[in-house]
């Protein structure tokens, strides 16, 4: 039986997705040709890079409304820079939320001033900071919309009237929020979409321009946006698994949907953590992240039977971070219920022995 998976990135993805990616990698559409050696620029290739795209706009809700979709290389991680680089002119605004808005914040550095707007550092970016003011001369407003170490999430952005850019490589497609509030979205394939390899970028075709910095091909988003994401050779393994995964989810009824099991999902695991004398949360609890659950335990000896105890009922991928320690639990939105319930039922297994 398969395990109980999770991880957190490279992550779980729909057992059908599995199928029908192995499947193309045999013999992709019934050309008797396998997805990876057909051209890029092939009518059928076309078509998948097509319809990723417009899915990806369709589940946001941001059809017509001047967004382009691309999926890139080079990881959320070049997303770092690459946002700078054309965006950051004179200012920009930052919320430090932990490692991954951490390392934004370093790469940003290079072109130009940063202005960290609140850091929940001093807790080890246990919470998400609230009431700090955003510079109104300020180019962009940068943030990361969940914490995927630290197991925190935004629920309320700010409003601010220049242009937003958000890091939602682990949280997007999860809940529903107002998409056009954002200006540039962007966020790695492996969390919540399909396997590593690409990264999804959001992009509001107006805020582009206004830099006057010679900006190399690659790393400008007008020159992918100009080749329809196909100005070199894509991922075309990553971009097509996100398809199958962005379908499975306007299949199953979309945003509105998952966001609904996704919160099932949660509720049923935070409600043991809290219930659970053996267990306790590790993010602040208004600021908890339905998609990666950090806990511990509350006597780090009952650690041996406790694994023990998950690599028995098949649960993998539970280890925290190495920066917070205990456990993470991701609940992405391709993780069944009943993994959770599974993990649930040894956390009560644990309480039981031990009473
Ligand atoms: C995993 C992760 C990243 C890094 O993504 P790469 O694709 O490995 O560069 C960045 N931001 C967040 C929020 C993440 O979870």
């Amino acid at each position: 039986m398969k395990k109980h998976n999770f991880s957190a990135g490279p992550s779980i993805l729909p057992q059908e997705v599995l199928q029908k990616a192995s499947e193309a990698v045999g013999n992709f559409n019934n050309e008797n040709l396998s997805l990876l050696e057909i051209s890029h620029r092939s009518k059928s290739f076309v078509e998948v890079m097509e319809t990723a795209k417009s899915l990806a706009l369709e589940l946001l809700g941001l059809e017509n409304k001047g967004y382009k979709a691309l999926f890139l290389q080079g990881g959320a991680s070049t997303q770092f820079l690459m946002t700078a680089y054309n965006l950051l002119d004179k200012k920009a605004a930052y919320l430090n939320t932990g490692t991954w808005a951490d390392k934004a914040i370093k790469e940003a550095k290079l072109f130009g001033n940063l202005v960290e707007v609140a850091s929940s550092k001093d807790k080890n970016f246990n919470y998400i900071p609230k009431g700090y003011e955003i510079p109104s001369d300020a180019d962009y407003f940068h943030c990361t919309s969940n914490n995927t170490i630290f197991g925190t999430q935004i629920k309320s952005f700010p409003t601010f009237n220049g242009s937003t850019v958000c890091d939602m490589s682990s949280d997007i497609f999860s809940r529903q929020l107002d998409f056009s509030k954002f200006d540039l979205i962007y966020a790695g394939a492996q969390k919540n979409m399909g396997p590593a390899g690409t990264t999804l970028v959001i992009i509001k075709e107006d805020i582009l321009g206004k830099v006057d910095r010679v900006i190399p091909s690659m790393m400008n988003y007008q020159t992918h946006i100009s080749k329809e994401s196909m100005f070199n050779t894509p991922p075309v393994f990553p971009v097509y698994v996100s398809m199958l995964t962005l379908k499975w989810l306007k299949d199953l009824g979309g945003i509105p949907f998952i966001e609904k099991v996704n919160q099932k999902k949660a509720d049923l695991l935070y409600n043991e953590i809290d219930n659970n004398t053996l267990f306790n949360g590790i993010a602040a609890k208004e600021d908890r992240s339905l998609m990666n659950a950090t806990f511990a335990l509350t006597d780090t000896s009952l650690q041996e039977p406790f694994d023990m105890l998950c690599e028995e009922a098949g649960i993998s991928g539970l280890k925290g971070h190495r920066s917070v320690g205990g456990y993470r639990a991701s609940m992405y939105n391709a993780l069944p219920l009943y993994s959770v319930q599974a993990l649930v039922d040894v956390m009560q297994e644990l309480e039981r022995i031990k009473k």
